[in-house]
């Protein structure tokens, strides 16, 4: 399995692991990702928070998260807008402007079940619908890292 550390500025707090076999994970072991237990719910790379920026964005998940970091936007990757927490939306204040990706290569449930219930608890938040067909990763792995900037307007 890919691990996936959950690292802030002062250590790696837990770990997750996503399985790269080519099987079906949900037949086989009903999960892609394992969150050994006690890890708890966190928001992925926090320690773009610490970064003095303007603006943020949210991605639903580790791996988007980190395509969006890599394209020089800070992004923290959120567990699901079903696992939200209180505290998440209290770390996330203060921004100019923050970015919640709809994944859009899902028949909608991005948008309405991840990107729009999180966009209205966040403050200055705007929803950034994904092309017909991508999430994060796809867009960027067929248009570039400067496409996703000029996605978002940064
Ligand atoms: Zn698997």
């Amino acid at each position: 399995m890919f691990a996936i550390p959950y690292e802030a500025p002062y250590g790696v707090l837990g770990m997750k692991f996503r399985c790269l076999s080519d099987h079906d994970c949900k037949a086989v072991h009903k999960n892609r990702y394992l969150n050994p237990s006690g890890n708890g719910t966190r928001l992925y790379n926090t320690a773009d928070l610490f970064r003095n920026e303007e603006f943020l964005a949210i991605a639903e998940g580790e791996i988007d998260a980190i395509t969006s970091h890599m394209a020089g936007i800070p992004t923290v990757g959120a567990p699901g807008a079903t696992s939200w927490k209180p505290e998440f939306t209290r770390m996330i204040r203060g921004y100019k402007a923050v970015y919640v990706y709809a994944d859009n290569d899902d028949g909608g449930t991005g948008l309405e079940k991840f990107a729009e219930p999180l966009a209205a608890l966040i403050e200055n938040a705007r929803v950034i619908l994904l092309p017909e067909g991508h999430d994060v990763n796809s867009f960027v792995q067929e248009n570039g890292y400067d496409a996703l900037k000029e996605l978002i307007g940064v």
